[in-house]
């Protein structure tokens, strides 16, 4: 953990293939939902398929190439992917054979968002090295 207060946690985690997957979740604190950051080196991919009960899962790509697999399609993803898969969809991913794969995914449970950022954000009057008080 790199630095954490009252309000806040916040780190830099890294993936390979000697530590291919870390779960942040807890790391972080988080209460609403759960963040992985995932590694496939080149040529290789999930060793299954697999869906949720009730999660939807938004995988973003961060490095690297590769293939997605959903209920029989795939697709090709790049850096900047951003892939939303509802729980029942049959996926698994694989890095195309050029470059690793570095991704993460963001698990939620599904419909439980009550509301968005915009009717939930305050703005605040309160210095930074940046902005005035
Ligand atoms: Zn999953």
């Amino acid at each position: 953990m790199g630095h954490q207060g009252s309000n806040y946690q916040a780190g830099r985690w890294t993936v390979d293939a000697t530590s291919p997957k870390a779960f942040l979740g807890a790391e972080l604190g988080l209460t609403g939902s759960e963040l992985s950051l995932g590694f496939l080196a080149r040529g290789t991919g999930n060793t299954f398929v697999h869906s949720h009960k009730r999660n939807e899962e938004v995988y973003i790509v961060v490095s690297g190439c590769g293939l997605m697999h959903v209920d029989g399609e795939e697709f090709a993803l790049e850096a900047g992917s951003v892939v939303r898969v509802a729980g029942p969809g049959k996926r698994a991913l694989k890095a195309t054979d050029d470059a690793d794969l570095v991704y993460y995914c963001v698990q939620a449970d599904a419909n439980s968002l009550k509301q968005a950022t915009a009717d939930d954000g305050v703005l605040e009057k309160h210095p930074t090295s940046w902005l005035p008080a």
